[in-house]
């Protein structure tokens, strides 16, 4: 028979999403009944945590409505193994696309050690300590905080997604400082997606493959990669991310990855990698909501010893709403010009400096590359997509695939993705042809910045 707990559970079920419920609700159980107190067991202190900020109320309203009496709960942490990771298997088993012969003689003896350094590659600023949690960004800093405190198990892989500036980076580092606070001799590897084709990239052509191998898929206890979404369309380095990361996940090392979309939504991403970045906790961050705006420029003016009078604080967040680096940068401004102008700061002066300069502008998009160069030379937007070499057509898909990797900052293979299914080195090729043709021909140059600068106020 169901306990008292399991039918309130069930009572809530239909009102919560699946994933919610199957997250955070599902493994909290009954352990006793005394009265009216429930003691309930977690599997996890962030579980906990979790259930009692944001879910405790709720199912303490349904317990009382269905038994008409109030009731209170007590609830501790047992811990439970982390599941076996058996999905990963059958594809294990299957043949690497390179032959690699694995010597336990001729490996490198582990990582390179680290005399008394954190990590490669973590920056100090970066720490859990100097984060601001809001509403914003909760989950994905709760969960963060919570695959170092338990790396390898509930969250694994941990996913964070959002745009661009808003602390994606900030908590990649800080799992890994915290990690290594909390053990120095923890191999942690961090990283950039981009870094990490580069050396595989190097290592395959310099047949130094095993040394690559062992530092991604053996010596290494935790990895950590930012914005994955770059390896998309590069189907080699996908595949040997591919390996790293069963490898890794197999032996129950904490792997997280950020990216500006969610898996599903990576164009060119494989099926089998994108699902797998689905198995563990898929957490977004948003722009910053005004409480937190207003909390991230004090605690960024207290760290560098700036005095801002709550006014000035609230002005500086209501001028600038995108992301937290654009509020970095505003707030530099505003205390640069008030020095070099030797005056106080306040809410006018904020507006004088800001008022101007206030570049709260949504990123340029490839589509808006596409639309701005086929207004300007004439043609159509299915023209550049397409594949005539006329020379009328070619070159403004050339500058079109040119700008959009200067500005939209997206990857060769996206762009050729975006134009049609092309190749990433014609995208390479038609970047490196515009860059040497505009430094020999005028109009093509002047086409070029006459158009960067439209995309620039546009956006
Ligand atoms: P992303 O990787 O998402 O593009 P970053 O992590 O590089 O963004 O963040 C941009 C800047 O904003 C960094 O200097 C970071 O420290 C700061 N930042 C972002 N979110 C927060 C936050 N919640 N609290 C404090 N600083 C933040
Ligand atoms: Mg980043």
């Amino acid at each position: 028979m169901a306990d008292i707990w399991s039918e309130a559970l069930h009572g809530l079920e239909p009102r919560l999403d699946r994933q919610t419920f199957d997250m955070w609700l599902r493994p909290i159980r009954l352990a006793s009944v005394d009265g009216d107190l429930l003691q309930l067991r977690a599997p996890n202190r962030f579980l906990k945590e979790w259930f009692e900020t944001h879910y405790l109320d709720l199912a303490l309203d349904e317990l009382e409505s269905r038994h008409e009496r109030k009731f209170k709960v007590a609830i501790e942490v047992v811990e439970e193994p982390p599941p076996a990771p058996e999905r990963a298997a059958p594809e294990l088993a299957r043949p690497h696309l390179e032959v690699v012969v694995d010597h336990p003689a001729t490996r490198p003896t582990g990582s390179p050690p680290r005399p008394g350094g954190p990590p490669r590659g973590l920056h100090p600023r970066y720490r859990f300590d100097s984060f601001i949690k809001g509403g914003c960004n909760e989950l994905a800093a709760s969960a963060a905080m919570a695959a170092a405190d338990e790396p390898g198990t509930r969250f694994n892989p941990l996913f964070i997604y959002g745009g661009v500036g808003l602390g994606k980076t900030h908590l990649l580092h800080g799992v890994g400082y915290e990690l290594y606070r909390k053990d120095p001799n923890l191999r942690i590897v961090y990283l950039s997606a981009e870094q990490f084709m580069n050396e595989f990239v190097t290592a395959v052509r310099n047949n130094e493959f095993d040394q690559f191998r062992a530092r991604y898929r053996r010596d290494c206890d935790c990895l950590l990669i930012d914005d994955i979404q770059f390896i998309s369309g590069r189907d080699r380095t996908m595949d040997e991310f591919f390996h790293v990361f069963n490898a890794l996940y197999e032996a129950g090392k904490q792997i997280v990855v950020t990216a500006d979309r969610v898996p599903a939504d990576m164009a060119g991403m494989e099926e089998r990698l994108t699902s797998r970045l689905n198995w563990g906790l898929v957490a977004d961050v948003q722009p910053p909501d005004l409480e937190t705006r207003i909390a991230i420029i004090q605690t960024k003016a207290a760290r560098d010893d700036l005095e801002l009078s709550p006014q000035v604080a609230l002005s500086i967040a209501e001028l600038v709403r995108s992301n937290v680096r654009e509020l970095e940068g505003a707030l530099l401004r505003v205390t640069a010009f008030a020095q070099l102008r030797g005056v106080e700061i306040d809410a006018e002066f904020v507006r004088s400096v800001l008022g101007k300069t206030v570049t709260d502008k949504p990123p340029i998009t490839i589509e808006a590359v596409q639309k701005a160069v086929a207004a300007y030379f004439s043609v159509k937007i299915s023209e550049l997509k397409g594949k005539r070499r006329h020379r009328g057509i070619s070159r403004p898909r050339m500058i079109a695939m040119y700008l959009c990797r200067q500005l939209t900052g997206s990857s060769f293979p996206e762009i050729g993705m975006r134009f049609g299914g092309k190749d990433h080195s014609t995208v390479i090729n038609a970047c490196k042809r515009i860059e040497a043709l505009a430094q020999a021909d005028e109009d093509l140059h002047a086409a070029v910045e006459s158009l960067r600068g439209q995309l620039g106020l546009l956006s």
